[in-house]
């Protein structure tokens, strides 16, 4: 196909995914450099395999720096498992886990965590109509916590922490699904980070777990063999069949990331990305967004048109245009651009475009 057809694809996940990734994975298809067969039927223990495997764990090491006590892990069940598999493994029945409650990704951390001990709610953006992240310092946090749970991008709602929490010995564990790889962090300053990969890293299905040594073989003897971080670490991920396919194309990603320069690259164009799409909206009194600036996140911009009634003609003209996906979550309503790495400043500039036309017709 003439690539040039392809859409601007804002979708929130599974998302957009680098055209030149699609194009190797079509070229490797059938034949993977010369053996005569797929990926996708290859045995997860094979040479060829385990080589594509390694390869897509070195270069994530090396794009987040990841430092040598931490695991690197591959899973399936997407992030939502890990709500409980991080519980499971990291608190103690007796013990409590504080969460940050700022929308509804950390709320569903939140409500399944309950399931298996005691939660202690530290913070919650509700008193901000989750428009804004209560400071460190207003934080309820428990005197023995076994971990503090948030969510640094809220995919749905918009809003993401642009600071790290700092609590001394209590491991941080960080559902990164939607910003992961869309700026340099560092890896130290957390117990663990997890990331299902359709919005950011590959196809939907993984998760990625990165996870400091010293929290692994803390299961509970009634923590599922599938979800103990030791046995997958223990395992390589491949305690049982791993999500092969998926694993693959989140390397070639990888592969991708690194020849546009990496996290520091991505970091740049993100910044302008953003910059371009709120000052479009800012700047008109026909398009809003209400998160606080400094909790507006990068990856996700949800924002409103003046009158709803025009919703379904702006979706309609964007999709003529071949700008996909704009719907806004169905629990917020309006518009929703979602600006991952694989969507790229053109594409920003296409709906931005858009959006002054749109305007200038209806406003
Ligand atoms: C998409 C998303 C999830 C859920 O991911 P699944 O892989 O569908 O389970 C969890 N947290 C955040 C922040 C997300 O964006």
């Amino acid at each position: 196909m003439d690539v040039s057809k392809r859409a601007f694809n804002f979708c929130a996940g599974p998302a957009a995914l680098p055209t030149a990734v699609l194009q190797r994975a079509q070229a490797e298809m059938l034949d993977w450099q010369g053996k005569g067969l797929s990926v996708m039927e290859m045995s997860h223990r094979s040479d060829e395999y385990m080589a594509i495997a390694a390869k897509a764990e070195q270069d994530l090491r090396d794009l987040l720096v990841v430092p040598n006590d931490y695991k690197v892990l591959f899973l399936q069940g997407g992030a939502s498992q890990q709500f409980a598999e991080i519980p499971l493994n990291l608190l103690p029945e007796e013990g409590v886990a504080d969460y940050v409650d700022t929308g509804i990704w950390s709320k569903k951390a939140i409500e399944e965590a309950k399931r298996f001990g005691r939660i202690n709610v530290a913070a919650s953006a509700k008193a901000h109509d989750y428009f804004a992240i209560p400071g460190q310092n207003d934080w309820q946090l428990s005197k023995d916590a076994a971990y503090l749970h948030y969510c640094s991008n809220e995919t749905i709602g918009g809003l993401q922490f642009d600071w790290v929490p700092e609590l001394g010995d209590t491991p941080l564990v960080v559902d990164m699904s939607s910003d992961i790889l869309s700026r340099p962090i560092d890896v130290s300053q957390f117990g663990l980070i997890y990331a299902g990969a359709q919005k950011n890293i590959g196809p939907s299905g993984l998760v990625v777990v990165i996870v400091r040594e010293d929290l692994l073989g803390r299961a509970r003897s009634s923590c599922p063999t599938m979800l103990d971080y030791k046995v997958s670490a223990d395992n390589g991920s491949m305690y049982n069949t791993p999500a092969t396919y998926s694993w693959y194309l989140s390397g070639l990603v990888f592969e991708w990331l690194k020849e546009q320069g990496g996290v520091e690259a991505m970091e740049r164009i993100n910044r302008a990305k953003q910059e371009l799409l709120y000052k479009a909206i800012d700047d008109s009194d026909f398009y809003s967004n209400p998160v606080a600036h400094n909790a507006r996140s990068w990856m996700n911009v949800p924002f409103r048109l003046a009158d709803e009634k025009l919703d379904k003609a702006f979706l309609a003209g964007a999709d003529a245009r071949g700008l996909l996906n704009l719907k806004g979550h169905r629990s917020v309503g309006g518009m929703r651009a979602s600006i991952y790495n694989a969507v790229g400043l053109d594409a920003v500039e296409a709906l931005v475009a858009y959006m002054a036309e749109f305007e200038k017709e209806h406003g």
